[in-house]
């Protein structure tokens, strides 16, 4: 068999970037709409402080209004409740996301749940996840709704295909399941407690792994010409001894790329796969958000 094409997410994460600009930028001429997204990050934790950055400067190069607010790692409950109730009351601000995790001491459910469902950009609200499963108009997470478009832009046409979903949790597994059907697949949900999950891989069409287990799915787990999306965003220490003994680390996915790469028919790397798409997803779901509020969806 041929080698997998692999799928560029730099190449959809920017092209979806410009047509959100252009969005932006309709939006403006048409209605004096700006969107805006309120980003709110409680501590230090370094990984997040880049992904908040980064969401903070992507939002503007598209020609939106963006807010940062950057909380201490000690901030109270009351007072956090407080700013999102001030963000929903924020004409300006159509998107709210708070960055997770927050801070052990915080009540993360109680915070989602605060938030305004119609400005829950990052769809994490139950009442999100709920018309999500209904079948409803809703917000939807943004890493999941990238893994759709990249499948779309390569697969085409969905429909009939048999697309097995590798990881359960709310903010990954389940929404992207729920994608899937909607785009009529015939789905399966894995997880733990799956029983030999490499039969039940090689039965997918479609194979989405979103695990947090570094190179877990081999290739002779793959059917051959499958589509596969690696979700998984794992550390490790390098394969070079040497590079590993000076305790450097690289990201791998939940898939054994070069293993897989050899069977599947497309295949997103990590990193340059998935990761990229996430944040050009939520500047649309910023834009979403804010013709629905207008009334203009
Ligand atoms: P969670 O830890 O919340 O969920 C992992 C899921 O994988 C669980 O449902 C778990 O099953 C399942 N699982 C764990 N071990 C196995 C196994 N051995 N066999 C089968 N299933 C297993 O992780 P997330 O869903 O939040 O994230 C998944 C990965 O995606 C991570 O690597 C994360 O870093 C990455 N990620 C990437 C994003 C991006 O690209 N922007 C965004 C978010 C996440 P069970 O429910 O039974 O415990």
């Amino acid at each position: 068999s041929s080698p997998a094409k692999i799928i560029d997410g730099k190449v959809y994460a920017e092209r979806l970037r410009a047509e959100v600009a252009r969005e932006v930028a309709q939006l403006k001429a048409d209605h004096g709409l700006q969107p805006g997204l309120a980003v709110v990050l409680v501590g230090d934790d370094p990984a997040s402080q880049i992904y908040v950055r980064s969401k903070g400067e992507h939002s503007l190069a598209v020609g939106m209004h963006s807010v940062t607010h950057r909380l201490p790692g000690d901030t109270q409950q009351a007072e956090l409740m407080r700013l999102i109730a001030e963000l929903n009351a924020d004409p300006l601000i159509h998107g709210i996301l708070v960055q997770l995790p927050l801070p052990k001491h915080l009540d993360e459910r109680a915070v989602l749940a605060a938030i305004n469902p119609d400005k829950d950009v990052d769809g994490l609200h139950v009442v999100n996840a709920g018309r999500l499963a209904s079948g409803m108009p809703a917000l939807t997470p943004c890493t999941p709704l990238g893994c759709m478009i990249l499948l779309r832009e390569t697969v085409g046409d969905l429909s009939g295909l048999r697309a097995v979903v590798v990881g359960r949790s709310v903010l990954v597994g389940r929404p992207i399941a729920q994608l899937l059907l909607q785009a009529d697949c015939t789905v399966t949900i894995a997880h733990s407690r799956t029983r030999d999950l490499p039969a039940v891989c090689r039965e997918a069409d479609i194979l989405v792994a979103a695990v947090g287990r570094p190179r877990m799915i081999r290739g002779d787990w793959i059917k051959p010409g499958a589509a596969v999306i690696d979700v998984g965003i794992n550390r490790v220490p390098f394969d070079d001894p040497a590079k590993a003994a000076a305790g450097r680390t690289k990201v791998v996915g939940d898939v054994n790329f070069k293993e897989a790469s050899q069977v599947a028919g497309w295949i997103t790397p990590v990193p340059g796969g998935v990761g990229l798409m996430t944040v050009a997803v939520l500047l649309q779901n910023t834009v979403t958000a804010a013709r629905r509020l207008q009334g203009l969806a």
